[in-house]
Protein backbone atom coordinates (compact mmCIF):
# COMPACT_ATOMS: atom_id res chain seq x y z
CA UNK A 1 0.00 0.00 0.00
CA UNK A 2 1.01 3.57 -0.95
CA UNK A 3 1.26 5.68 2.35
CA UNK A 4 1.93 9.53 2.23
CA UNK A 5 4.15 11.23 5.37
CA UNK A 6 3.33 14.76 6.40
CA UNK A 7 6.30 16.50 8.16
CA UNK A 8 4.52 18.78 10.76
CA UNK A 9 0.80 17.56 10.06
CA UNK A 10 -0.40 17.80 13.48
CA UNK A 11 -0.81 21.86 12.44
CA UNK A 12 -1.61 24.92 9.99
CA UNK A 13 -0.89 24.24 6.55
CA UNK A 14 0.95 20.73 7.19
CA UNK A 15 -2.83 19.37 9.02
CA UNK A 16 -5.20 20.45 5.81
CA UNK A 17 -2.47 18.77 3.46
CA UNK A 18 -2.71 15.12 6.07
CA UNK A 19 -6.57 15.77 5.63
CA UNK A 20 -6.83 16.50 1.45
CA UNK A 21 -4.32 13.92 0.77
CA UNK A 22 -6.64 11.12 3.15
CA UNK A 23 -9.65 12.45 0.84
CA UNK A 24 -7.39 11.27 -2.46
CA UNK A 25 -7.73 7.52 -0.96
CA UNK A 26 -3.74 7.77 0.98
CA UNK A 27 -3.15 6.17 4.37
CA UNK A 28 -1.31 9.48 5.81
CA UNK A 29 1.38 9.62 8.39
CA UNK A 30 0.96 12.66 10.76
CA UNK A 31 4.38 13.68 11.71
CA UNK A 32 4.67 16.29 14.93
CA UNK A 33 6.99 17.46 17.51
CA UNK A 34 5.85 18.44 20.42
CA UNK A 35 1.52 18.80 19.95
CA UNK A 36 0.07 15.07 20.14
CA UNK A 37 -2.98 17.04 21.13
CA UNK A 38 -3.24 18.74 17.72
CA UNK A 39 -2.06 15.70 15.90
CA UNK A 40 -4.58 12.98 17.06
CA UNK A 41 -7.25 15.68 16.19
CA UNK A 42 -6.28 15.58 12.33
CA UNK A 43 -5.89 11.63 12.68
CA UNK A 44 -9.86 11.98 14.12
CA UNK A 45 -10.84 14.32 11.61
CA UNK A 46 -9.22 11.94 9.42
CA UNK A 47 -11.14 8.79 10.48
CA UNK A 48 -14.63 10.42 10.64
CA UNK A 49 -14.12 11.08 7.28
CA UNK A 50 -13.48 7.16 6.87
CA UNK A 51 -10.23 7.72 5.78
CA UNK A 52 -7.20 6.14 7.55
CA UNK A 53 -4.38 8.13 9.90
CA UNK A 54 -1.16 7.02 12.29
CA UNK A 55 0.90 9.65 13.71
CA UNK A 56 4.73 9.15 13.55
CA UNK A 57 6.52 11.99 16.26
CA UNK A 58 10.35 12.76 15.68
CA UNK A 59 11.78 16.03 15.51
CA UNK A 60 12.76 16.48 11.83
CA UNK A 61 15.85 18.21 12.75
CA UNK A 62 17.34 15.16 14.88
CA UNK A 63 18.83 12.36 12.71
CA UNK A 64 18.77 10.00 15.44
CA UNK A 65 14.98 10.56 15.78
CA UNK A 66 14.32 10.15 11.96
CA UNK A 67 16.14 7.01 11.72
CA UNK A 68 14.60 5.23 14.78
CA UNK A 69 10.46 6.81 13.60
CA UNK A 70 11.01 5.81 9.67
CA UNK A 71 13.09 2.09 10.48
CA UNK A 72 10.46 1.32 12.83
CA UNK A 73 7.05 2.15 10.76
CA UNK A 74 9.15 0.70 7.57
CA UNK A 75 10.04 -2.96 9.69
CA UNK A 76 6.42 -3.28 10.65
CA UNK A 77 4.74 -2.28 7.52
CA UNK A 78 6.97 -4.91 5.19
CA UNK A 79 4.21 -5.14 2.49
CA UNK A 80 3.66 -1.18 2.26
CA UNK A 81 5.96 1.67 1.39
CA UNK A 82 5.90 5.82 1.88
CA UNK A 83 5.19 6.60 -1.56
CA UNK A 84 4.55 10.45 -0.80
CA UNK A 85 6.09 12.65 1.00
CA UNK A 86 5.75 15.93 2.09
CA UNK A 87 7.93 18.20 3.76
CA UNK A 88 6.27 20.91 5.80
CA UNK A 89 7.21 21.01 8.90
CA UNK A 90 8.69 24.16 10.33
CA UNK A 91 9.67 27.28 12.68
CA UNK A 92 10.30 31.05 12.18
CA UNK A 93 12.86 32.56 14.05
CA UNK A 94 12.98 36.23 12.47
CA UNK A 95 15.36 38.85 12.83
CA UNK A 96 18.33 41.24 11.50
CA UNK A 97 21.43 39.02 10.70
CA UNK A 98 23.71 41.77 12.30
CA UNK A 99 21.93 40.67 15.61
CA UNK A 100 20.82 36.80 15.22
CA UNK A 101 21.74 34.31 17.62
CA UNK A 102 23.70 32.11 16.42
CA UNK A 103 20.86 29.30 17.72
CA UNK A 104 18.01 30.92 15.63
CA UNK A 105 20.02 30.49 12.46
CA UNK A 106 21.29 26.81 13.18
CA UNK A 107 17.41 26.03 14.09
CA UNK A 108 15.54 27.21 10.97
CA UNK A 109 18.22 25.83 8.62
CA UNK A 110 18.32 22.62 10.65
CA UNK A 111 14.86 22.06 10.81
CA UNK A 112 14.17 23.21 7.37
CA UNK A 113 17.13 22.36 5.07
CA UNK A 114 18.66 19.51 7.29
CA UNK A 115 15.33 17.84 8.08
CA UNK A 116 14.59 17.60 4.17
CA UNK A 117 17.75 15.99 3.68
CA UNK A 118 17.17 13.15 6.63
CA UNK A 119 13.77 12.62 5.77
CA UNK A 120 13.86 12.68 2.30
CA UNK A 121 17.41 10.59 1.59
CA UNK A 122 15.50 8.01 3.75
CA UNK A 123 12.87 7.69 1.96
CA UNK A 124 13.99 8.35 -1.65
CA UNK A 125 15.22 4.96 -2.48
CA UNK A 126 11.93 3.19 -1.56
CA UNK A 127 10.46 5.34 -4.21
CA UNK A 128 12.75 4.77 -7.06
CA UNK A 129 12.59 1.28 -6.27
CA UNK A 130 9.02 1.06 -6.59
CA UNK A 131 9.19 2.94 -9.67
CA UNK A 132 6.64 5.43 -8.13
CA UNK A 133 6.90 8.66 -5.85
CA UNK A 134 6.00 12.11 -4.86
CA UNK A 135 8.10 14.61 -2.87
CA UNK A 136 6.59 18.15 -2.20
CA UNK A 137 8.24 20.35 -0.11
CA UNK A 138 6.66 23.39 1.65
CA UNK A 139 8.95 26.52 0.43
CA UNK A 140 8.40 30.23 0.61
CA UNK A 141 8.04 33.14 -1.45
CA UNK A 142 10.85 33.81 1.44
CA UNK A 143 13.41 31.50 -0.29
CA UNK A 144 12.52 33.00 -3.70
CA UNK A 145 12.98 36.87 -3.41
CA UNK A 146 14.28 37.06 0.11
CA UNK A 147 12.64 39.10 3.28
CA UNK A 148 14.25 41.50 5.86
CA UNK A 149 14.60 40.11 8.97
CA UNK A 150 14.67 36.14 7.53
CA UNK A 151 18.02 35.82 6.54
CA UNK A 152 17.95 32.36 8.12
CA UNK A 153 14.67 31.47 6.71
CA UNK A 154 15.02 32.75 3.39
CA UNK A 155 18.62 30.92 2.76
CA UNK A 156 16.41 27.32 4.67
CA UNK A 157 13.94 27.93 1.85
CA UNK A 158 16.14 28.50 -0.80
CA UNK A 159 17.97 25.57 -0.44
CA UNK A 160 15.50 23.41 -0.12
CA UNK A 161 14.63 25.00 -3.63
CA UNK A 162 18.08 24.41 -5.28
CA UNK A 163 17.69 21.02 -3.46
CA UNK A 164 14.25 20.04 -5.01
CA UNK A 165 16.00 20.89 -8.88
CA UNK A 166 19.02 18.95 -8.16
CA UNK A 167 16.95 16.31 -6.33
CA UNK A 168 14.40 15.80 -9.08
CA UNK A 169 16.81 15.49 -12.37
CA UNK A 170 18.87 12.28 -10.11
CA UNK A 171 14.98 10.40 -9.98
CA UNK A 172 13.02 11.36 -12.81
CA UNK A 173 13.65 8.14 -14.57
CA UNK A 174 12.40 6.76 -11.94
CA UNK A 175 9.06 8.13 -12.01
CA UNK A 176 9.38 10.13 -8.75
CA UNK A 177 8.64 13.26 -8.72
CA UNK A 178 10.09 16.01 -6.89
CA UNK A 179 8.51 20.17 -6.62
CA UNK A 180 7.99 22.62 -4.15
CA UNK A 181 4.86 24.77 -3.26
CA UNK A 182 5.80 28.45 -2.43
CA UNK A 183 3.13 30.41 -0.41
CA UNK A 184 3.19 34.14 0.29
CA UNK A 185 0.95 34.63 3.61
CA UNK A 186 -1.26 31.98 4.93
CA UNK A 187 -3.21 32.33 8.16
CA UNK A 188 -2.07 29.97 10.45
CA UNK A 189 -0.01 29.66 14.03
CA UNK A 190 3.03 30.62 12.15
CA UNK A 191 1.46 33.76 11.20
CA UNK A 192 -1.07 34.77 13.80
CA UNK A 193 0.80 37.94 14.99
CA UNK A 194 1.16 39.21 11.98
CA UNK A 195 -1.04 42.84 11.12
CA UNK A 196 -3.21 41.27 8.59
CA UNK A 197 -4.74 44.53 8.34
CA UNK A 198 -1.71 46.21 6.65
CA UNK A 199 -0.20 43.51 5.13
CA UNK A 200 -3.18 42.54 3.09
CA UNK A 201 -2.72 45.80 1.42
CA UNK A 202 0.49 44.53 -0.25
CA UNK A 203 -1.37 41.35 -1.50
CA UNK A 204 -3.28 42.02 -5.10
CA UNK A 205 -5.88 39.34 -3.92
CA UNK A 206 -6.08 41.50 -1.06
CA UNK A 207 -6.17 38.55 1.70
CA UNK A 208 -4.39 36.31 3.45
CA UNK A 209 -4.45 32.42 1.95
CA UNK A 210 -5.87 29.43 3.63
CA UNK A 211 -4.18 26.42 4.17
CA UNK A 212 -6.77 24.78 2.28
CA UNK A 213 -5.82 26.08 -0.58
CA UNK A 214 -2.63 25.39 -0.20
CA UNK A 215 -2.95 21.84 0.90
CA UNK A 216 -5.18 21.38 -2.88
CA UNK A 217 -2.04 22.80 -4.59
CA UNK A 218 0.15 19.90 -2.96
CA UNK A 219 -2.53 17.24 -3.24
CA UNK A 220 -2.57 17.55 -7.19
CA UNK A 221 1.34 17.46 -7.67
CA UNK A 222 0.98 13.96 -5.28
CA UNK A 223 -1.44 12.93 -7.84
CA UNK A 224 -0.79 10.94 -11.07
CA UNK A 225 -2.07 13.90 -12.45
CA UNK A 226 1.24 15.55 -12.05
CA UNK A 227 3.65 13.08 -13.09
CA UNK A 228 5.09 15.26 -16.01
CA UNK A 229 5.74 18.11 -13.57
CA UNK A 230 9.01 18.27 -11.83
CA UNK A 231 11.87 20.19 -10.61
CA UNK A 232 9.50 23.15 -9.96
CA UNK A 233 8.80 25.62 -7.69
CA UNK A 234 4.81 26.51 -7.98
CA UNK A 235 4.07 29.94 -6.36
CA UNK A 236 0.68 30.30 -4.24
CA UNK A 237 0.60 34.09 -3.13
CA UNK A 238 -2.30 35.93 -4.65
CA UNK A 239 -0.23 38.02 -6.63
CA UNK A 240 2.35 38.68 -4.34
CA UNK A 241 5.31 38.05 -6.56
CA UNK A 242 4.09 39.24 -10.29
P1 LIG B 1 2.47 26.13 11.98
O1 LIG B 1 1.00 26.34 11.95
O2 LIG B 1 3.29 26.86 12.97
O3 LIG B 1 2.75 24.55 12.09
C1 LIG B 1 4.07 24.09 12.13
C2 LIG B 1 4.07 22.58 12.07
O4 LIG B 1 5.44 22.14 12.00
C3 LIG B 1 3.46 21.93 13.31
O5 LIG B 1 2.77 20.77 12.90
C4 LIG B 1 4.68 21.57 14.14
O6 LIG B 1 4.52 20.45 15.00
C5 LIG B 1 5.67 21.21 13.05
N1 LIG B 1 7.07 21.29 13.47
C6 LIG B 1 7.75 22.38 13.89
N2 LIG B 1 9.02 22.04 14.21
C7 LIG B 1 9.13 20.70 14.00
C8 LIG B 1 10.17 19.76 14.15
N3 LIG B 1 11.38 20.13 14.61
N4 LIG B 1 9.94 18.47 13.83
C9 LIG B 1 8.71 18.07 13.39
N5 LIG B 1 7.68 18.92 13.22
C10 LIG B 1 7.88 20.22 13.53
O7 LIG B 1 3.11 26.53 10.57
P2 LIG B 1 2.49 26.62 9.08
O8 LIG B 1 2.20 28.04 8.81
O9 LIG B 1 1.45 25.60 8.89
O10 LIG B 1 3.80 26.26 8.23
C11 LIG B 1 3.97 25.02 7.57
C12 LIG B 1 5.08 25.18 6.54
O11 LIG B 1 4.69 26.18 5.60
C13 LIG B 1 6.41 25.64 7.12
O12 LIG B 1 7.47 24.97 6.47
C14 LIG B 1 6.43 27.11 6.82
O13 LIG B 1 7.75 27.59 6.76
C15 LIG B 1 5.73 27.13 5.48
N6 LIG B 1 5.17 28.41 5.10
C16 LIG B 1 4.20 29.00 5.86
C17 LIG B 1 3.68 30.21 5.45
C18 LIG B 1 2.61 30.91 6.24
O14 LIG B 1 2.29 32.09 5.89
N7 LIG B 1 1.99 30.31 7.23
C19 LIG B 1 4.14 30.82 4.28
C20 LIG B 1 5.11 30.19 3.54
C21 LIG B 1 5.61 28.98 3.95
P3 LIG B 1 3.90 20.59 16.51
O15 LIG B 1 2.42 20.81 16.32
O16 LIG B 1 4.20 19.27 17.17
O17 LIG B 1 4.58 21.77 17.12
Amino acid sequence: MKYALVTGGSRGIGAAIAKELARNGYPVLINFVSREDAALEVKREIEAEGGKAELLKFNVADPKEIDAALDGWIASHPEDYIAVLVNNAGIRRDGLLMWMEDADWYDVINIHLNGFFHVTRKLITPMAKKKWGRVVSVASLSGIKGMPGQTNYSAAKGGIIAATKALALEVAKRKVTVNAVAPGFVETDMTKELDQNTLRETIPAGRFGTAEEVADLVAFLSSDKAAYITGQVIEINGGLNT
